[in-house]
């Protein structure tokens, strides 16, 4: 049995350095150009297990080598890649998500993403059969939303937790909150999603966690503040909040991502909210510390470490 199975997205990241944004038709030299693992759904796993879960992952990828690398990523994160598929068709599925990610001097990023095989929108049986064994499904939406809510339903069915990172937040999306136990949006995407006009952080969680849970008053919603920590609501009231920690951040790339990873993990292996809240916090003040996303993420020890 998985501890968590986290269905999502797997893209390879295409990184390019350059003095400033080209113009329509220019070329121009770059300084610079690295590929990494990413996608919300690759990151949260690699983010869970480094934090000692046992995981296991449900995604596609393309038959080509950026797929062939996500898998091993997945593999040497110790993370159960079998259930990873490689679609074969249609043509603008046959290929691995990525994401052009241009950065200029000055620190501005523009990023195109093709989801390639993560357009796939099957949920096969042994998938289903995977999310039913699980302590808990994690789930972003960066897949197609009808296979998102599949899971989602299929793991409700089965007496499993659900997780729900909310992002990217769309209008769409709000209808996928009340099958989600504990909803886990950054501060703007908790805001989109509240339906409220211009809400504060504390508003949108009351009322994120009032329509989570079919509104059964347990839902959990964890909105995340980023230096200001995380503010937590149960069944429509708040009932905790998280300090961040004080560090030097270098790059807060994935901070949410090691920042639910972390949470689940140690819901997972027995822990009470608050603690795993800390855990969570902890994990992520690491990982914002260090560049990059998933090879920013702290392993158990380095989080048991900070926590003392
Ligand atoms: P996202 O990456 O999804 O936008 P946030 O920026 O809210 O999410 O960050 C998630 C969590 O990471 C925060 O709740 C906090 O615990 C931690 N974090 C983010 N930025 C910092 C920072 N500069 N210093 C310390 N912790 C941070």
């Amino acid at each position: 049995m998985s501890g968590i199975v986290v269905l999502g997205s797997a893209n390879m990241d295409l990184v390019v350095r350059q003095p400033r944004p080209a113009h329509p038709g220019e070329t121009m030299s770059g300084s610079s150009f690295a590929t990494g693992p990413g996608g919300k759904g690759l990151n949260q796993a690699v983010a869970a297990a480094r934090a000692g879960a046992e995981v296991a992952f449900i995604g596609c990828v393309g038959p080509d080598d950026f797929g062939a690398r996500l898998t091993r990523v997945l593999d040497e994160a110790g993370i159960d890649a079998s259930a990873v598929r490689v679609v074969a068709e249609p043509i603008d599925r046959a290929t691995t998500g990525i994401a052009a990610i241009s950065v200029t001097d000055d620190g501005e990023n523009s990023i195109v993403v093709v989801p390639g095989a993560n357009g796939d929108d099957e949920l096969t049986e042994t998938d289903a059969a995977a999310i039913g064994r699980a302590q808990f499904l994690l789930v972003q939406l960066e897949r197609p939303l009808p296979l998102v809510r599949r899971a989602l339903e299929t793991a409700r069915e089965s007496g499993v937790r659900t997780v729900l990172t909310p992002a990217p937040a769309t209008t769409e999306a709000a209808a996928l909150i009340p099958l989600a136990d504990i909803v886990v949006p950054n501060e703007g995407e908790a805001a989109m999603l509240s339906g409220l006009a211009d809400p504060d952080a504390d508003a949108s969680a009351r009322a994120l966690s009032g329509r989570a849970s079919k509104g059964d008053g347990t839902g959990l919603a964890v909105v995340t503040l980023g230096e200001r920590g995380a503010v937590v609501a149960r069944g429509g009231e708040i009932v905790h909040r998280v300090g961040a920690r004080r560090v030097d951040a270098v790059d807060t790339t994935g901070a949410g991502d090691t920042f639910v990873g972390a949470l689940i993990a140690w819901l997972a292996g027995g822990a009470e909210l608050e603690e795993a809240l800390e855990a969570a916090a902890a994990a992520a003040a690491i990982a914002v510390t260090r560049e990059g996303a998933a090879a920013s993420m702290p392993s158990r020890d380095e989080i048991e470490a900070a926590l003392g």
